[in-house]
């Protein structure tokens, strides 16, 4: 399965979700919309301002319920920012909702954070480079390798706590244990199945709850338990940021380093510009694309408290122990404990300024000004649009003002060119617009119209019953005396009486022919009456006629039979 899957069905082209990717990583085109992984460093912002739903993260909550079902020894690493995002009234509450849920052993990823903190102050000690940047966001990680690959050398090459963690879990429990990392974070997914043998599974906080609440565990009720392995401050500090550079939690630093924190997406890409150029030098950072690091990692439950509660929540947490405190030794080996970052090309063929200007005026930006650099497509400018449509991310209709300046020449078209009258009118009756039609069929062309009352040139009171007609609607036929001309007029009433359309159809030959009709047919009907009744005149005479004959046949051949009967009898 892909980090991200994108269900087509559901995507409502709102470009949201490109927005929001810092890499412009989504691709929208005719054919197709996906995630394009040259490009994506797994922040999962796509997903979280997704309203539909179209955008769907690997979920691992099954593969690990079907571990818990088959009696696999199930181990679970645990983000030191819990306390801040779930309604506990002790920490240990933690612990009893995931024993219950079938993990063996509940452990603080703040233990992996230390063995990491060990491992980097050798790092830094040795002054290996220039700059030195931390290893342990996964995003960030992404980020060098796809877009900076200049300050690769300048990272640590150390695994993230929660590799060094998972490790650690299989040499204490056994190879075979299954290890269940549970965090805010969504690029952790993607990380444990790029740093092979460490971590079998990855379930966010809002996945957590939405476990509890199916397994109806309220944690405020619960009693609270111990965590199985002790950890130490400065691994618990490490979702708030800056914590590795903190000499209260007993970090042995070089001097020779200036120690900064670097939060969210932009000044993580700011400052590894300035080392890639080798702007700047001296510089020890902890990089998080977070900003304000991962206790505002991106999956919290849908009900955690807001940052600054979650901090002080998580502050707490971190003083409930021992600030000297130490950890059990680590088992992970040095070898399990290195890892290599490697340059990940785009892959995408340089494209020169000329081909950009050719792009740009297919989207039909001619100038700089028609370049409004709206970001309604997903892209901060028009030219990042163009660089985008020339790798085929993007298409050239795709583009809002295009769209927008098309649907008004369309509209014009059908204003300027209908055979109908129209007009259009404010919330008190005045003309603001008329077109062409309007002038020549109400002979209005030599007088300038705009704010006319339209009562001076339609006498009827159609637009006044408009105000008032329950469905914002009229359609009647009104005769114009002024001009002597008959229209069938639709009127309608917009957004309240705030405007009204009127809509006229010149029908006065249609009525005259029809008046015309009328009197023909009427014509034809009394001529056909008098025929009829003619008719009726000579067939009733011919009638009588035919009486008369009748009678006369009857007596003469009646007086031929009585001559014959006589004429026998002699
Ligand atoms: S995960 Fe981040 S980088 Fe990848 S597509 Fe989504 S927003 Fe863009
Ligand atoms: S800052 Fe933390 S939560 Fe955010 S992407 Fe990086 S590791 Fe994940």
């Amino acid at each position: 399965m892909k980090f991200i899957e994108f269900d087509h069905t559901k995507c409502d082209e709102c470009f949201k979700c490109l927005r929001e990717c810092p890499t412009k990583a989504i691709a929208f085109t005719n054919h197709s919309r996906h995630i394009i992984d040259d490009l994506c460093i797994k922040c999962g912002k796509c997903q979280m301002h997704c309203a539909t739903g179209a955008l769907k993260i690997q979920l691992d909550l099954k593969s690990v319920q079907t571990a818990i079902y088959k009696g696999k020894r199930v181990v679970a690493s645990l983000a030191p920012s819990f306390p801040g995002a779930f309604k506990l009234s002790h920490p240990g509450q933690m612990v009893t909702a995931l024993k219950r849920l079938g993990f063996l052993k509940v452990e603080e990823t703040a233990r992996g954070a230390e063995i990491v903190s060990l491992a980097y102050e050798a790092y830094i000690e040795s002054g290996f480079s220039d700059n030195i940047i931390t290893s342990c966001c996964p995003s960030s990680n992404y980020l060098i390798e796809h877009y900076y690959q200049d300050a690769i050398k300048s990272v640590i090459p150390i695994v993230s706590p929660m590799i060094s963690h998972g490790f650690d879990i299989k040499k204490r429990f056994g190879e075979d244990t299954y290890v269940v990392f549970i965090g805010p974070c969504l690029a952790k997914k993607a990380e444990a199945v790029d740093i092979f043998g460490s971590i079998d599974a990855v379930i966010t906080f809002k996945e957590l709850s939405q476990w509890l609440e199916v397994e109806k565990l309220v944690l405020d009720h619960l009693e609270p338990s111990q965590f199985d392995t002790p950890v130490t401050q400065r691994g618990r500090a490490y979702p708030l940021g800056g914590s590795l550079w903190r000499t209260d939690l007993e970090t042995r630093i070089n001097p020779n380093y200036k120690y900064i924190h670097v939060d969210g997406i932009e000044d993580c890409k700011s400052f590894l510009e300035a080392v890639s150029k080798k702007e700047i030098k001296g510089y020890c950072a902890e990089l998080n694309i977070c900003s304000s690091s991962c206790i505002n990692g991106p999956d919290m439950p849908c009900d955690a408290p807001n940052l600054y509660k979650r901090m002080s929540l998580m502050n707490t947490h971190i003083n409930q122990i021992e600030r000297t405190g130490h950890i059990d030794p680590p088992v992970v080996t040095n070898e399990q404990m290195v890892r290599s970052f490697i340059p990940k090309n785009t892959g995408f063929p340089p494209i020169n300024d000329h081909q950009i200007s050719e792009i740009l005026i297919q989207m039909e930006k001619y100038s700089e000004t028609d370049q409004l650099n709206c970001g309604a497509c997903g892209y901060s400018s028009c030219y990042e649009k163009a660089i985008a449509i020339s790798r085929g991310h993007s298409d050239i209709n795709m583009c809002l003002d295009s769209l927008r300046k098309k649907a008004e020449s369309l509209q014009s078209i059908i204003f300027d060119n209908s055979p109908n009258a129209i007009c259009i009118l404010d919330g008190e009756f005045r003309i603001q617009e008329v077109n062409p039609s309007f002038n020549r069929l109400l002979n209005a062309s030599k007088i300038k119209l705009k704010h006319w009352p339209i009562a001076a040139l339609i006498e009827d009171s159609i637009f006044e019953e408009t105000q008032v007609a329950i469905n914002g609607h009229i359609g009647k036929k009104i005769y114009l005396e002024s001009i002597e001309r008959t229209f069938y007029a639709n009127v309608v009433n917009i957004q309240n009486g705030k405007f009204y359309v009127g809509i006229f159809t010149d029908i006065t030959e249609y009525e005259n022919s029809r008046e015309e009709f009328e009197r023909v047919k009427s014509e034809t009907l009394i001529t056909c009456q008098q025929v009829i009744d003619k008719q009726m005149r000579i067939a009733q005479e011919i009638a009588s006629l035919l009486g008369e004959t009748t009678a006369e046949t009857k007596v003469g051949l009646n007086k031929l039979k009585k001559l014959v009967l006589t004429n026998g009898g002699e």
